[in-house]
C-alpha cells in the first residue's frame, strides 16, 4: 500500500434540506485492499444532488459529503489494486462497480452486486461524495477509468455522468433516421442527449423546455425548440396528427411525464432518465395500454458508457467541453448551490475546482 498521510481536508457537506456547508473533516483512508484515494481536481454539481438538497430524497446523514462526479489524481492505492498506481489521473462514475459480477459483465454497471452510490450515507454506512479535497473510491479497478492524454477534466467529468446519461437516454429511445424525436428538459443532460440523438441519426428532433435560454441552447445544437404549452399542437401538426415516435424525458416530475405521454404516438417509445420521486405515474396502466407504450427507464450504467464513449470524446467526435457554465471554489459552496439550484446567472452546469 502506498503512503498517504493526509490529516484534514475540506468537504461540501449536507447540512439539512436546503443547506450545505463546507466542513473540515478527516481525510479518507484506505479501508479495503481494493480502495484508491483520489485527490480531487474537479467535482460536478448535478441535478441529482438537488433531489437530496431539496428534500425530495431523504435519509442521508448530516455531514455526508455531497456529489458524485469526479476527476482526480490517485494518491494512494490498496494492496489489491492492479490497474492503477499513485500519480495516475482518473475519473469515476457516480456508482462504484466491481467489473466482474453478472451486472458488470452484462453492461449494467449501475446495478453492480457490490456497488455503492457516491454521496449517500445512512446511519454511518455508505460512501461519502466527491465534493471534497480527497475521496475514497472502493473497487478502484472496476470503478475508475484512466483519463486519456488530451481529454479535458470537463469532458471526463461529463463522461462520468451527464454525457453518458444523455447517450443512454437516446439509445433507449429507439432512434433511427426519419423518426420524429422529442427531448423534454434541456438542462445539461437534455442538451447532451440532443448531441447523442443526432449522432444516432435523429433528423426531426424537437426540444421542449420552459426556459428561453435553454431552448436557445437546444436550437444551437440542431433541435427545434418548443415551449411546453405549444409542444403537443406543434408536434401533432408536424406528424399528420400522429405524435412523436421517440420521446426522451429528462426532467423527473409529473408534468413532464404527462407531457411525454401526450406528445407520443401510439406504438412509440418513452425513454426516461429523469428521476421521479413521486409514488405514481402521471398516466394510468390503461393509458399505457391504449398507446401500446414502450417505457424504458433506469439509472445509467455510466461506467459501461465510459468504456463506449471516452475514446470517441478524446478523438474529437463529440464537442462537450463548453457545457460547464460556472466554476466555484469549495469555500463558496453555499453560493454555488444557490446559483445552481435556482439557475441564477444563466447557470446550467457548475463544478467545484480545486
Ligand atoms: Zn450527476
Ligand atoms: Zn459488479
Amino acid at each position: 500500500m502506498s503512503e498517504f498521510k493526509g490529516i484534514a481536508m475540506k468537504g461540501v457537506c449536507f447540512k439539512c434540506v436546503g443547506e450545505v456547508e463546507t466542513l473540515e473533516m478527516a481525510d479518507p483512508i484506505i479501508e479495503q485492499p481494493g480502495d484508491a484515494i483520489l485527490k480531487v481536481t474537479m467535482a460536478g454539481l448535478c441535478g441529482s444532488d438537488l433531489h437530496l438538497f431539496h428534500g425530495r430524497e431523504v435519509g442521508v446523514d448530516q455531514g455526508t459529503v455531497m456529489g458524485h462526479e469526479v476527476v482526480g489524481e490517485i494518491v494512494a492505492v490498496g494492496d489489491e489494486v492492479r490497474d492503477f498506481k499513485v500519480g495516475d489521473t482518473a475519473f469515476a462514475p457516480f456508482t462504484t462497480s466491481c467489473g466482474n459480477c453478472f451486472y458488470c459483465q452484462s453492461g449494467l454497471t449501475a446495478r453492480c452486486s457490490s456497488g455503492q452510490l457516491f454521496g449517500w450515507r445512512e446511519e454511518g454506512n455508505g460512501l461519502h461524495g466527491c465534493q471534497s479535497e480527497f475521496v475514497r473510491v472502493p473497487l478502484a479497478d472496476g470503478t475508475l477509468m484512466k483519463k486519456p492524454v488530451g481529454l479535458s477534466d470537463v469532458s471526463a467529468l461529463l463522461l462520468a455522468d451527464n454525457f453518458s446519461t444523455g447517450f443512454f437516454c437516446a439509445e433507449m429511445a429507439d432512434i433511427t433516421p426519419g423518426k420524429t424525436c422529442v427531448v423534454i428538459g434541456c438542462g445539461t443532460v437534455g442538451l447532451l442527449s440532443i448531441i447523442a440523438a443526432r449522432n444516432l441519426g435523429a433528423e426531426k428532433l424537437y426540444a421542449i423546455d420552459p426556459i428561453a435560454e435553454r431552448r436557445q441552447a437546444a436550437e444551437a445544437l440542431g433541435a427545434t425548440p418548443l415551449t411546453p404549452e405549444a409542444a403537443v399542437g406543434e408536434i401533432k401538426n408536424a406528424t399528420n396528427g400522429l405524435g412523436a415516435d421517440s420521446v426522451m424525458e429528462l426532467v423527473g416530475n409529473p408534468a413532464a411525464q404527462r407531457l411525454a405521454y401526450e406528445v407520443m404516438r401510439p406504438g412509440g417509445t418513452m425513454s426516461v432518465v429523469g428521476c421521479h420521486c413521486t409514488p405514481d405515474f402521471a398516466f394510468s396502466p390503461i393509458d399505457a395500454f391504449d398507446k401500446n407504450l414502450t417505457y424504458r427507464t433506469g439509472r445509467c450504467p455510466a461506467r459501461h458508457y465510459m468504456d463506449k464513449l471516452t475514446d470517441r470524446v478524446a478523438d474529437g467526435e463529440f464537442e462537450i467541453d463548453g457545457f460547464v457554465t460556472h466554476r466555484f471554489s469549495m469555500d463558496d459552496s453555499v453560493r454555488a448551490y444557490d446559483v445552481f439550484s435556482n439557475r441564477k446567472d444563466g447557470c446550467v452546469k457548475a463544478v467545484f475546482e480545486f
